[in-house]
């Protein structure tokens, strides 16, 4: 028996792992107590991860299509044959007619995020997709817009902050989203034990309002107005504060004028938030010592996640909460990836191209996924003809998934870097598996940067790998020279493959932390070595102030009232103002909602997380339930512009009056030829069958998935 220490690699949280390890198996996980972030907590999905390593469902050899069955191939057959097929359908179609998709799981891991921005410059294509224009994309845009890169993304100062509202987000069960912060339950018991105050706005009772002071239910997509309308109560009662922030952001003046415009009883008839509610939120969060406000998905997939995400920033301005301690505060990781990104890859950057068929921009090179079906199946020059998915199932990921998954089955060839033949890449002609998490040393490059202390960690390989098998980074490092050999010629791409090979990862690791700002140029002499002796992980304190100095726009200055989000703001108004209701007779919203023991679903394979009632219920209201004739287990149809479903009822006054709430991510037992055996065994179905792929936020591209108009009756 062996016992190994690393950080769970399943979701933000990064929570610490002792792992025990017999003849090569692993036999049991519990929370490593001596990590100092995480100091033991691990959620179930953690203990999981041992289902993951050892799934018989995982495929651990290449496997090629060949009619409806799969055969095992060689790895270095494998190879050629994919790079052949990719070259050859770029010679003649050009390089955008090679697509990537990219699911959530490659930020977890070094390889992706270095070696997918080399190989899709080496194809020449700009079609990139991935999960996040469904649920971040307004926030990227946004750190881009104001602070200079996507990738400086301000997290709430949760230990020490008196006052958090959250608005849109679940912290209790996604262990903290965009805001790395194991154990948030503690955290939040914490702050209240100190004294101070946790509010939740938010359609639905969630998990987190549960434990909060106060819930105020907001009628989805509204956001967008209770925030203009907050801001306009710290801007009328003279409230505003922005402290040192004044110094280096400008247009205060032009952001307060705009917010005068949404008073507080224009946003109650929206939000049915009442006005009084509002100030009186609005000046608890100005009266605070130190306080923030944090969002997520819910403000992000709406039609006005950008503009709703800024106001986020705006209240964290003008209340003087930004970069400041138990504020709004950027972390300063040892790996620097806002700069290292910008210095390595063309992320930084917004509306440089726009999509071919809907003319939608890119953000941070990326086109939404909302357009991804439009882009195969469009014919015309640049039409994607394959597609290469890399840890995604966009076919129950993406809205519209049916057409989602048309367009996969339409493509001239697919190649899918995954685990398991899920939905969608049972449309792939190769999949080729990587190893594990375990069984490969790691280096977080990405949660540090939206951590809420400042972290550091390397984690050695827990078990030894499969004779012949292969991880993410040998797969993308192979197809990578073998296109590369096509345009450099084969030995100057030998050469380069030859120098990946002994730079990465732990050479570029260790000089990207000694000139980082925990490296020798700073005075503080971090290095690889020095990581490598904290198994529990390295602890590097607090956040503290890093601006204007960490800003990376080109004059290290803000702009808060930048000219996308003020070229929007009539749209803001005139959806105020706006009594008209088109819905067809479609008179709820649908939310979503996640389960503490479900990753999207790429855990729905784990027999340990997926016990007991089947989960991918519709949540009704009992008024709403009533009016049409369902009780608790009954089953109803959800209608929307895209479709119906059918599921199982779920009557609870959890959820505000006028609307539903089902998660995302199942629906496996749906579509044929899948390799997931239990997954496909799971009641349920894909909530992104019938989600619309023409409602997004124009700004960002993000699918508006959120507050989508359903009607519901008996099925
Ligand atoms: S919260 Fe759970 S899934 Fe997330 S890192 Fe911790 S153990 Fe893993």
């Amino acid at each position: 028996m062996s016992v190994h220490y690393r950080a769970c690699n399943l979701c933000e949280a990064s929570c610490g792992l002792e792992i025990t390890v017999e003849a090569n198996r692993v036999v049991d996980i519990r929370g490593d107590a001596a990590d100092p972030f995480s100091q033991g907590y691990l959620c179930p999905k953690g203990v999981a991860l041992q289902d993951l390593t050892h799934d018989p469902d995982r495929l651990r050899r290449p496997v090629r299509r060949v009619g409806e069955e799969w055969v095992e191939m060689g790895w270095d057959e494998a190879f050629d044959l994919v790079a052949q097929r990719l070259l050859a359908i770029r010679q003649r179609h050009g390089g955008d007619a090679i697509g990537f998709y990219l699911g959530n799981p490659i930020t977890h891991g070094w390889a992706p995020i270095i070696y997918i921005p080399q190989l899709l410059s080496a194809i020449g294509t700009r079609n990139r997709y991935s999960a996040a224009s469904v649920d971040q994309q307004p926030q990227h845009l946004l750190s881009h817009l104001l602070f200079g890169s996507p990738l400086l993304l301000p997290v709430p100062d949760v230990d020490r902050t008196d006052f958090l509202m959250v608005i849109g987000g679940n912290p209790l069960v996604s262990n903290g989203s965009i805001m790395t912060a194991p154990h948030i339950k503690r955290r939040l018991e914490k702050l209240r034990q100190r004294g101070g105050r946790l509010v939740v706005v938010d359609p639905r009772r969630t998990e987190t309002a549960g434990v909060a002071d106060e819930h105020v239910f907001v009628r989805p997509g509204t956001d967008v107005f209770l925030l203009a309308a907050m801001a306009h109560v710290i801007v009328e009662e003279g409230l505003a504060r922005p402290g040192r922030a004044e110094s280096y952001v400008d247009g205060l003046d032009a952001v307060a004028g705009m917010v005068r415009q949404v008073t507080p009883e224009d946003a109650e008839r929206r939000t049915g938030v009442p006005a009084e509610t509002i100030r009186r939120l609005a000046r608890e969060l100005a009266a605070a010592r130190r306080a923030a406000v944090y969002a997520r998905l819910g403000v992000c997939q709406t039609e006005f996640g950008t503009t709703a995400y800024w106001l986020i920033h705006v209240l964290n301005v003008l209340t003087g909460r930004l970069d400041e301690v138990g504020g709004w505060m950027l972390a300063e990781p040892a790996f620097d990836l806002p700069r290292i990104g910008a210095l390595t890859t063309d992320l930084p950057g917004y509306d440089r191209w726009r999509s071919r068929v809907r003319g939608i921009p890119e953000v941070a090179a990326e086109f939404p996924s909302s357009t991804l079906a439009d882009e195969i199946l469009t014919p015309g020059e640049g039409q994607i003809r394959a597609m290469v998915l890399v840890a995604g199932n966009p076919v129950l990921t993406v809205p519209q998934g049916r057409r989602v998954d048309e367009a996969l089955a339409s493509l001239d060839f697919c190649v899918a870097i995954d685990y398991f033949i899920n939905e969608s890449t049972r449309h792939a002609d190769v999949i080729l598996p990587p190893t594990t998490a375990l069984e490969r040393e790691e280096f977080d490059l990405v949660f540090p940067a939206v951590s809420v202390r400042n972290h550091v960690r390397w984690g050695e390989r827990v078990i030894e790998p499969e004779a012949d098998s292969r991880t993410d980074a040998d797969i993308l490092r192979e197809l990578l020279w073998r296109i590369q050999a096509a345009s450099l010629g084969r030995r100057a791409a030998r050469a380069l493959d030859a120098a990946r090979r002994t730079f990465l990862p732990r050479r570029f690791v260790d000089a990207a932390l000694r000139a980082g700002p925990w490296g020798l140029r700073h005075g503080r002499r971090l290095t690889l070595r020095k990581v490598r002796k904290h198994p529990h992980g390295l602890d590097l304190g607090a956040l503290y102030p890093v601006l204007p100095r960490r800003l990376m726009t080109p004059d290290r200055r803000i702009r808060l009232d930048h000219r996308v989000v003020v070229a929007d703001w009539p749209r803001v108004i005139a959806a105020l103002h706006d009594d008209a209701r088109a819905d067809d007779g479609r008179d709820l919203l649908l939310i979503g909602r996640r389960h503490l023991r479900s990753n999207n679903s790429w855990m729905h394979n784990a027999e340990r997380l997926t016990g007991g009632s089947n989960r991918c219920r519709v949540m009704v209201h009992p008024d709403d339930a009533a009016a049409r004739g369902l009780a608790e287990g009954s089953r109803a149809r959800i209608t929307t512009a895209a479709g119906h479903l059918d599921a199982d009822v779920e009557v609870s006054d959890a959820v505000m009056p006028g609307v539903v709430c089902m998660p995302h991510g199942w629906g496996h037992a749906s579509r044929e030829g899948v390799g997931w055996s239990h997954a496909a065994s799971l009641p349920g179905s894909s909530v992104n069958d019938i989600t619309e792929d023409a409602r997004f936020d124009p700004l960002s591209g993000n699918a508006a998935v959120t507050a989508l108009p359903v009607s519901l009756a008996p099925a």
